[in-house]
């Protein structure tokens, strides 16, 4: 009997420190961080359309301006075939400043959808490999618009993904070639910051 009691004694002993002993004790529960999806991005239009076509071996993405103040695809296409060009347009892409065509606006030029050389270059192994892209305007004298830079980060974006291009490949056309082309105001070191690679 009294070794039951002093059985139960300590049983009650042990409950009131187990019960009160682990309560002042702090706990520490983990954070789970609230759960977030991640924001999808919208794709832009532009992407979509350009999943449709083919793409060839490609290695780089050349920059120029049009070194006039307006164009765009058709004015450029309608020049080049007067210069007896067949193949008309010699980018590959044109991006508008808003004269001649909306400012930021991506025209898609028929040697892309084909596939074909370019004609911007001035030579073989740029005009072969080389994805020619000009931006309408004189950045010699004025500066590229926000919304063609802006086109221009997508489009860089999406031609070196679809087409595996490396970073070191993104390069203005004086780079190859004795031309002031893109225009000494074209900040080349913003395109380098704002690719998805970089
Ligand atoms: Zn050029």
């Amino acid at each position: 009997m009294y070794f039951q009691r002093k059985r139960s004694v300590w049983l009650l002993f042990f409950i009131m420190f187990y019960v009160y002993g682990c309560s002042t004790s702090p706990t520490f529960k983990p954070v789970t961080p609230p759960q977030q999806t991640p924001l999808k991005k919208a794709k832009p239009h532009i992407c979509s359309q350009l999943d449709r076509y083919y793409v060839r071996d490609w290695k780089y993405i050349v920059i120029h301006h049009s070194a006039t103040s307006s164009g765009s695809a058709a004015s450029f296409d309608k020049s080049h075939r007067n210069k007896g060009w067949e193949n008309g347009l010699g980018y590959h892409f044109v991006i508008g400043n808003g004269n001649g065509s909306a400012d930021g606006q991506i025209e898609i030029g028929n040697r892309w959808v084909n596939q074909i050389d370019g004609a911007h270059a001035g030579v073989k192994e740029y005009n072969h490999y080389g994805i020619g892209v000009c931006l309408v305007g004189n950045f010699n004298e004025s500066h590229p618009t926000p919304a063609q830079m802006n086109s221009l980060s997508v489009l860089i974006e999406y031609l070196q993904e679809r087409c595996n291009i490396s970073s070191a490949n993104i390069i203005t056309h004086k780079y190859f070639r004795d031309t002031e082309c893109p225009g000494k105001n074209f900040p080349y070191y913003k395109v380098l910051a704002r690719g998805v690679r970089w």
